[in-house]
């Protein structure tokens, strides 16, 4: 039977619940169990894919299309679990198909109410992932508390009642704060928000206690009294500087064995070795890069957290510390490119929406391109790309995108369902994975090792066909394409160490045990180009 790990959060927002339930997923991977993750978000919007990144942070895209909470980028780098549409729901989309369902008569005159309909609802999304893992971690949005979280946490209580204690699991993340002026940690917001969730009917079983320092055996007995916890359930969950130690940290505090000891499955040998040596590379680089983020919300780091991981996770491979500077577009378009650029390795344009900012970042291409600088453009860092070398290259000088110029002459992108006349077919986006091929003797083909891949997308603006010859002529390669639709997917300037634009987000797909392959190269292409320019240096 499957089991099902529920994590809530108590005290304040954005203690990295998110992160605490990856690495338990990847603890209990550790132990030789099937898991998944889902995430559950309290807030009313269908998914984040309208809502402002300043508001949500990063839209997380997954194979079969779901815009998501960032949350599930983080699943997917901590475990092998692939996630989908089915492993993030919001309160919109609860509701969504409850009001569906009670427009066509399915309640068959019923009073629709809370409980049971949507605590049913939720319960039904819990199983739709259960059959193929052998546990299930739920992660409830949000804060004890919160009034639009009361139907998730109300069917968790629910979920216990069906299901048993040995089957149902509930971890509450608190924190526990040092307090400087009297130099001790206190643990009243942690007894209020456990109290919180008592009295709606919710013990938790295991308490993780986010906190600058280690929890004293006095300080756990204090959270354990208070909390009706039993003492070794009471976990420090200390702040560190590598995310990626948090597996390792639980597991000093022995937090899996506390799990399958109360979810009453074996203890296998646990199998971190991977894992370990994966911090030790981490922490231990032998040089460093210097890679600068052109971007829109540059001072918005959350909006860009699967880039920002991916380009550690490159830096991992070659054992070198990337580090970033988050350079805003808009400064580049009144600023002196060597004074901003300058110091940097390598220059990545990301993924972005709107016109602001874009001049900016077509100068940093022609930086990039004229430095001979390693150029690495996702999605519309792929567009600005090929614009500049459409204007600069090709003589196109009015060349655009009808997205940041409509009347353009030389439309180079368009909107891809004007493209293929295919309007009415629901969302105005390509979202999820398509495949590309790619052509050989390419930095793509170098990078991949192989012609078939599967990459995912975002984005609504494609390539226009017709340009493709006279860009070929002018130089501009090609290099893949989706072969069902003909699509460019990658563009590439040869006569230039490393030059690469792609329509996709390989972000997306980036692990630390397994880098992406694209962010491999052109971390490794960015250290070569600063090899060589410490070595001209006078
Ligand atoms: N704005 C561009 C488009 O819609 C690029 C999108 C992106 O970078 N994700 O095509």
């Amino acid at each position: 039977m499957t089991k099902f790990i529920f994590i809530t959060g108590g005290v304040l927002s954005a203690l990295g619940k998110g992160i605490a339930a990856s690495s338990i997923g990847r603890l209990m991977e550790s132990h030789g169990y099937k898991i998944t993750l889902q995430k559950y978000d309290p807030y009313l919007n269908v998914d984040p894919g309208t809502m402002n990144p300043f508001q949500h942070g990063e839209v997380y895209v997954t194979d079969d299309g779901a815009e998501t909470d960032l949350d599930l980028g983080h699943y997917e780098r901590f475990t092998s679990t692939k996630t989908s549409q089915s492993h993030n729901w919001t309160a919109g989309k609860i509701y969504e198909s409850i009001i569906k369902k009670e427009r066509q008569g399915e309640f068959l005159g019923k009073t629709v109410q809370v409980i049971p309909h949507v605590t049913d609802e939720i319960k039904k999304a819990f199983s739709t992932v259960a059959e193929e893992n052998d546990i299930v971690i739920a992660e409830i949005g949000g804060t004890v508390g919160d009034i639009e979280g009361q139907p998730f946490l109300e069917s968790i209580r629910q979920m216990r009642l069906e299901l048993g204690k040995e089957n149902t699991l509930f971890i509450h993340l608190t924190l526990v704060p040092f307090i400087k002026t009297s130099g001790e940690l206190k643990t009243k917001p942690t007894q209020h928000s456990v109290r919180e969730l008592r009295a709606i009917g919710i013990q938790p079983d295991i308490i993780l206690c986010r906190t600058e320092r280690p929890l004293n055996q006095d300080i756990k007995a204090k959270i354990s009294l208070f909390t009706n916890v039993p003492l070794e359930a009471v976990i420090t969950a200390q702040d560190v500087k590598n995310i990626y130690e948090i597996p390792l940290l639980y597991a000093r505090e022995e937090l899996d064995t506390i799990i399958l000891k109360y979810l009453n499955l074996d203890k296998k040998k646990r199998k971190l070795s991977s894992w370990k040596d994966l911090i030790t590379r981490m922490n231990n680089p032998e040089d460093e890069v210097e890679i600068s983020l052109v971007g829109k919300y540059a001072g918005l780091q959350d909006s860009y957290i699967s880039l920002k991981e991916a380009l550690i996770h490159g830096g991992i491979k070659h054992r070198l510390k990337v580090n970033i500077s988050w350079i805003e577009a808009e400064d580049l378009e009144k600023g002196k490119l060597e004074d901003i650029l300058g110091q940097h390795d390598g220059i990545l344009v990301p993924g972005g929406f709107g016109v602001r900012g874009i001049e900016g970042k077509i100068k940093a291409v022609t930086y990039a391109r004229e430095k001979k600088i390693p150029y690495f453009g996702i999605c519309l860092g792929m567009q600005c790309a090929t614009i500049e070398f459409a204007r600069k290259i090709a003589n196109l000088s009015r060349a655009n995108s009808t997205e940041f110029d409509p009347k353009t002459p030389h439309k180079l992108f368009f909107k891809w369902r004007e493209l293929k006349g295919i309007d009415k077919m629901g969302g105005t986006m390509r979202l999820g994975s398509y495949s590309c091929r790619l052509q050989k003797n390419s930095f793509a083909y170098k990078s991949y090792r192989k012609e078939a891949i599967s990459e995912r997308h975002r984005h609504r603006y494609e390539f226009n066909p017709e340009y493709e010859k006279t860009l070929t002529q002018a130089g501009l390669c090609f290099s893949g394409k989706n072969p069902d639709y003909d699509l460019v997917e990658i563009i590439e300037i040869k006569n230039h160490p490393w030059f690469l634009g792609c329509q996709f987000h390989p972000e997306f797909k980036s692990k630390p045990l397994e880098p992406h392959p694209l962010f491999k190269s052109f971390i490794g292409a960015s250290y070569a180009y600063r090899l060589k320019r410490n070595k001209n240096k006078p």
